[in-house]
């Protein structure tokens, strides 16, 4: 390869140094690297990045070049469709290859398919590599034959096929062209939110970027990795990765968090190996929503079984709106809603709870739950998230029954006996006995004046009653085997 003709790597949800095919594909090739970021907002099918989402970027974004610069290099910025602007940027620059790691979304699926097609007419090489999955998909399905669609085989299938190969090092060296080409200014993209600043709880929470992921990763095999089989259920505890949002955005690979565990699993004589198994098969459910999405690219609109087009949703816009801003009078909910609107996070045991108190209590329509979550989570996935939340509907292809309904009181009972997630998150019920206070309207009105509430006014009076909505859910589901 003539070395002043540079690679150009295409980032997008990889947005990271180390274990980087594409990256260390480019740098092996002695040429001349430029590291580029399209923000390509009129992808066919893909929807737009909710806010959340859109700030993590910001930041993503910013600390990703800080790590160019280190090196001498910079990340390029530059908007509109991508395979226009990789094509005119390989002939401004000369480039003769361009390479990225392949992601498996329909939407980026095409888009990388006619990218290979125009640099083939174009004289430019394309290269897509693994990497963003622990199992490539296309391999498993080569050696399976089949497409999974229930999460046990799938995992089974998973386990016996090749370990992931090894994480890479970042590059120890690489270098630029001598002339960088010129990019956008990342402010002027405006992913911050340009209105009421609502990101202080994010800011405060967390460190997007590539060093933050791995803080975040080491952080979690020393001091919540022993307890996470034991505790990964319990919102009160520090006891799960965090990790979402970097492995999202790519800040760490899924590979290098397989391994990290691996190798502590390893070193701890077997002591931690139940806690390691349970973290790698959560892992094994991100590849599995992937997995669904390839095969249900409508996934965050359409219910996989398509029976559920039937069912009997209701609209209230009052009851949305109360769930939404964690107001619905039932606190495990409210505590849950709010961790995600003041953190853009919230923990899994309540995701499933807060889900299923919308679309079985409230009976309101699924989708319109994943939208809230797709506008506010810094996690926010297109397959993860689409997933789960026809999971918890009942209408995924290996979903929970749609008849067991979960009793949000009992879960809170059962999750956070001694109320401290419900004190951090709801304050102003925080005075309640721990055996009131998931369920306020059961304590006695002493009990409530003593702790200082008032229903209705300090803290809102519940919307419904649970055992009642329990019933009218069960009916709802009843319509769709009559039908
Ligand atoms: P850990 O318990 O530490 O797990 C490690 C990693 O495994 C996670 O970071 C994640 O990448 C993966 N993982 C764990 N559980 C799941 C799961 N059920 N499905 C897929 N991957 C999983 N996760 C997202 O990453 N993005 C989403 O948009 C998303 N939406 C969800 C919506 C609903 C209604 C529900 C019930 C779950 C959703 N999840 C989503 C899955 C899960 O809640 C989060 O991955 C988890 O809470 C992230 O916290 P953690 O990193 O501490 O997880």
């Amino acid at each position: 390869m003539n070395d002043a003709s540079p690679s150009i790597v295409w980032f997008r949800r990889d947005l990271r140094l180390a274990d980087n095919p594409a990256l260390r594909c480019a740098v092996e090739s002695g040429s001349p690297v430029i590291a580029i970021y399209v923000l390509d907002e009129a992808v066919p099918g893909r929807r737009p990045s909710g806010a959340a989402s859109r700030w993590w970027l910001h930041h993503s974004l910013r600390s990703l070049d800080d790590r160019f610069r280190r090196t001498g290099m910079a990340l390029l910025l530059r908007r509109g469709p991508s395979v226009d602007v990789l094509l005119r940027l390989a002939a401004e620059t000369g480039a003769r290859t361009i390479v990225c790691n392949r992601h498996y979304e329909s939407y980026w699926d095409d888009i990388e398919c006619k990218l290979a097609e125009a640099a083939e007419r174009a004289g430019v090489a394309f290269k897509r590599l693994p990497g963003s999955l622990l199992f490539d998909p296309d391999r498993l399905a080569a050696f399976t034959g089949r497409r999974y669609k229930v999460f046990t085989p799938f995992w089974r299938a998973c386990l016996k096929s090749d370990e992931p190969p090894q994480p890479m090092a970042p590059p120890d060296h690489m270098h630029g062209t001598r002339n960088p080409p010129r990019g956008d200014d990342l402010a002027d993209w405006a992913l911050l939110p340009t209105g009421v600043d609502w990101t202080p709880g994010l800011q405060k929470a967390w460190q997007p970027g590539e060093p933050g992921g791995r803080e975040r990763l080491a952080a979690f095999l020393d001091e919540a990795l022993p307890d996470y089989r034991d505790g990964r259920d319990y919102p009160g505890r520090e006891a799960t990765s965090r990790l979402s949002p970097h492995l999202h955005f790519g800040e760490i690979s899924v590979r290098q968090a397989w391994h990290a565990v691996r190798d502590r699993m390893a070193w701890s004589g077997g002591v931690m190996d139940g806690a390691g198994e349970t973290f790698l098969r959560e892992l094994g459910w991100r590849d599995f929503n992937m997995n669904l999405l390839i095969q249900f690219p409508d996934m965050h609109a359409v219910p996989i079984r398509r029976e559920f087009d039937r069912f009997p949703w209701r609209e209230d816009h009052g009851a949305l709106s109360a769930w939404q801003r964690g107001r619905t009078g039932c606190p495990i909910v409210d505590a849950g809603m709010r961790e995600l609107w003041e953190t853009g996070w919230m923990h899994n045991r309540v995701r499933m709870i807060a889900a299923s108190y919308l679309v079985k209590n409230l009976l309101l329509p699924w989708w319109k739950g994943e939208a809230w979550f797709w506008d506010t989570l810094v996690d926010a996935d297109s397959a993860s998230n689409a997933g789960n939340w026809q999971w918890v509907a009942g209408c995924g292809a290996d979903a929970a029954p749609y008849f067991r309904i979960f009793n949000p009181v009992l879960q809170s009972r059962k999750f956070d006996s001694g109320g401290d997630y419900l004190r951090r998150w709801v304050p102003e019920i925080g005075g309640l006995p721990d055996s009131n206070i998931h369920a306020p309207w059961e304590a006695a009105e002493a009990v409530r004046a003593q702790a200082g509430i008032s229903p209705g006014d300090t803290y809102a009076k519940p919307t419904i009653d649970l055992g009642l909505t329990r019933t009218r859910a069960l009916a709802a589901f009843k319509t769709l085997r009559n039908g």
